[in-house]
């Protein structure tokens, strides 16, 4: 038991974190540990390896970095060239861009070098950044596998190597992409797997990547936090635009994200919002990195009090003080209303969600209550009003989707885009997906068949030059976000 008259330590002292580290922590507030923290970092300083199963906003970042940190400060400065000391992989490059500045707070003071690989911006800089070596790469998979493929990045030195939200890497169609960059770093290394939910592939990569792990649980799976208070408000989809503009005039409503399933729909959503006078941000998959984090800074520090969302942004983001989620259609995955919502209701504050909902949804609500165990109460029913006029003047849009408008796939979790059509089967040959190594370079560069923000174009997948064989990986799927 510690009290004021013995030196025991206390906090992060007593996870075994020191000097620097620990002051760099405490300055940065983290004086004490949140519970993920304190079942993770020790068995982590002890070389263990962690299987965690919590969200974002556990407190998940510090419970792999400081480990980590603690690890390499005194390795010293030397490094060999294009090599990195530490990798974490995360699913999106807003999480990525997170997890940096948590370990640059973290390490502050500390000597440590950092560096982010992700798609979307520029690969020189990144290149360059790389090149005598680094201590912690921060990487989406899509980039950094570019990168190793084309001999920019060499991972035999990685000792540490941290797999941040694999259920959401899974959905995206990284699994491969996962498998093969751990095969390529040391085989000797520590590994951490953090996951939200835990589904059978989840589990399954565990097995192979993890060596006698340490199981962490903090939150149970699928449910949602108290504090948010959910309801539903019913309307036609041709209603929802008036609703939720009537809904934004409150002015209770300090700091909301507006879900969208589709991309399409988000920039809708946000043009109409700004027709209704609303000044709202917009992110989602389609949108350039500098974009998404303009967007994400603006809502951060409160000049625009509005962001509209696919979902790529229900997890991994973590804004203080987001006072509402409005969702104006219901996620084609159940479990993403849970990631959804949980962007409110933080750090202990209340949140309110409110979902609004089609007859047509009716099927996607109940999966919702199903798997958040409760009914969702009905608080406001539009479906007796008539459906409002659209101002002639505004430019008629045709309300299509196009195939690729969706952030998920459909929930396959394979990593292909449905209706391939080869029935699992490789399209060129190869051995399967998850045991290919990486391949040579390349002849020619992967932009050619990359959108300026690194997402495919349909039809943009690469053929090995010669023998018609794919040169590494599987079809990559068209709206993977890195
Ligand atoms: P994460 O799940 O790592 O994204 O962390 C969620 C939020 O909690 C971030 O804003 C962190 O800065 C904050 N946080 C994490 N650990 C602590 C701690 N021990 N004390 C105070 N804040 C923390």
């Amino acid at each position: 038991m510690t009290n004021e008259n013995q030196a025991e330590p206390n906090g992060f002292a007593a996870l075994g974190i020191t000097g620097a580290l620990l002051k760099a922590a405490n300055a940065a507030g983290f004086t004490d540990p949140k519970p993920i923290q304190a079942h993770a970092i020790p068995p982590q300083l002890e070389g263990r390896d962690i299987f965690g199963i919590a969200q974002t906003g556990s407190g998940k970042t510090a419970a792999f970095a400081l480990p980590i940190l603690s690890k390499i400060i005194g390795l010293g400065t030397k490094r060999r060239p294009k090599t990195a000391r530490a990798l974490i992989l995360a699913p999106t490059r807003e999480l990525a861009v997170q997890i940096e500045d948590t370990i640059k707070l973290l390490a502050k003071g500390a000597h440590i070098s950092t560096a982010l690989v992700l798609g979307g911006v520029s690969r020189y800089s990144q290149v360059k950044k790389i090149g005598p070596g680094v201590d912690i790469l921060i990487a989406t998979p899509g980039r950094l596998t570019d990168l190793v493929r084309e001999g920019d990045l060499i991972l035999a030195d990685t000792k540490w190597l941290v797999l941040d939200e694999g259920d959401r890497m899974l959905d995206m169609g990284f699994i491969n992409d996962v498998k093969r960059i751990a095969k390529a770093t040391a085989p000797d290394r520590q590994t951490a797997l953090f996951s939200a939910t835990m589904p059978n592939e989840i589990a399954e990569l565990a097995k192979g990547l993890l060596k006698d792990p340490v199981r962490i649980e903090v939150s149970p799976q699928s449910t949602t936090a108290a504090e948010i208070v959910q309801s539903v408000v019913l309307a036609r989809t041709k209603q929802k635009r008036q609703v939720l503009s009537k809904m934004l005039a409150d002015e209770m409503m300090r700091s909301v994200i507006v879900f969208s399933r589709t991309k399409h729909g988000a920039d809708r959503v946000t043009k109409d919002l700004a027709r209704d006078g609303f000044n709202a941000a917009v992110i989602h998959g389609n949108k350039s990195q500098n974009a998404r984090q303009k967007a994400l800074n603006d809502f951060r520090d409160g000049s625009v009090r509005i962001l509209v969302a696919t979902d790529i942004a229900a997890r991994g983001i973590d804004v203080p003080g987001i006072s509402h989620v409005v969702n104006f259609d219901l996620p084609d995955e159940a479990e993403s209303y849970v990631h959804r919502i949980g962007r409110t209701g933080r750090n202990g504050r209340d949140g309110i969600a409110i979902t609004l909902c089609d007859p047509s949804e009716n099927g996607k609500l109940r999966q919702v209550e199903r798997i958040i165990r409760m009914k969702l109460p009905v608080i406001a029913d539009h479906l007796g009003s008539p459906d409002p006029q659209r101002d002639p003047k505004e430019k008629t849009e045709r309300h299509f989707e196009p195939a690729n408008d969706r952030e998920h796939h459909g929930g396959r979790r394979d990593g292909r885009r449905p209706g391939s059509g080869n029935n699992g089967k490789k399209r060129f040959g190869g051995k399967p997906g998850g045991e290919r190594q990486f391949a040579p370079k390349p002849q020619g560069d992967r932009p050619a068949g990359a959108k300026p923000n690194g997402e495919r174009k349909p039809d943009g997948f690469k053929r090995f030059k010669g023998n018609n064989k794919r040169r590494f990986g599987g079809k990559r799927p068209a709206n993977r976000a890195a």
